[in-house]
């Protein structure tokens, strides 16, 4: 497939935008300044989740609906919970993190980009999206997640129906990334969850109701 003149000028800008960052931005990603992302935003989370909840509700109403709502839990999930605070971690602008990160799972040019967020994040996180699969699945979470996005995208421009499989499909794969990578991954940068959302630094948290915690209430 030939390229028109717009796309090939879009490729060329991304290739200098990439060559420009890479360097420096691996240089100065600091795990300091990831693991501040997330204590700063404490509720990053919570739009993803509750859209998934909301998911799982109308699933049972519509699959096609339910495919939906997920998808977008899935991708806003990826987004909010993993890729942009790595971002963040690594390009100090704001303004670049964002475009990076809206960048990375929609633009296939950006596949450079996220070879490097997913190797970051495999690196801190301790999880490796390239290789990872759900318990029971052939394919890596990196390709289903590519499947929902197809198949959300037939939905969108042709009014398609999803069938129920793909709609638990895309119920498995947002559930994956927002109940168990997420909090995987907050636990490994030192904090906890509330409600299955909310992150928490506060360590004396843990102790809660146990002996324990009378004793750092006296001191
Ligand atoms: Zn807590």
């Amino acid at each position: 497939m030939s390229m028109s003149y717009e796309e090939a000028a879009y490729e060329q800008y991304m290739n200098d935008l990439y060559a420009e960052h890479r360097k420096e931005a691996i240089e100065e990603f600091t795990f300091e300044r990831l693991c501040s992302y997330y204590s700063e935003n404490t509720l990053l989370a919570k739009p993803a989740f509750d859209t998934l909840s909301e998911a799982r509700k109308l699933n049972e109403l519509n699959p096609t609906a339910g495919l939906i709502f997920a998808a977008i839990a899935m991708e806003v999930g990826l987004k909010a919970t993993l890729l942009k605070p790595i971002v963040h971690g690594l390009v100090h602008a704001e303004s670049v993190a964002s475009l990076i990160t809206d960048l990375t799972i929609s633009h296939t040019s950006m596949d450079r980009y996220r070879t490097l967020l997913l190797h970051v994040l495999q690196e801190h996180g301790g999880v490796d999206l390239n290789t990872f699969k759900r318990s029971g699945s052939t394919k890596t979470l990196w390709e289903e997640i590519n499947e929902v996005q197809k198949i959300r995208n037939t939905i969108m421009h042709r009014a398609e129906k999803a069938s129920e499989q793909n709609a638990d499909l895309a119920l498995g794969v947002s559930s994956e990334i927002i109940d168990r990578i997420f909090p995987e991954v907050v636990v490994k940068m030192g904090f906890h969850l509330h409600d299955g959302y909310r992150i928490c630094s506060d360590w004396k948290c843990k102790h809660k109701g146990t002996h324990l915690e009378k004793i750092i209430d006296s001191t």
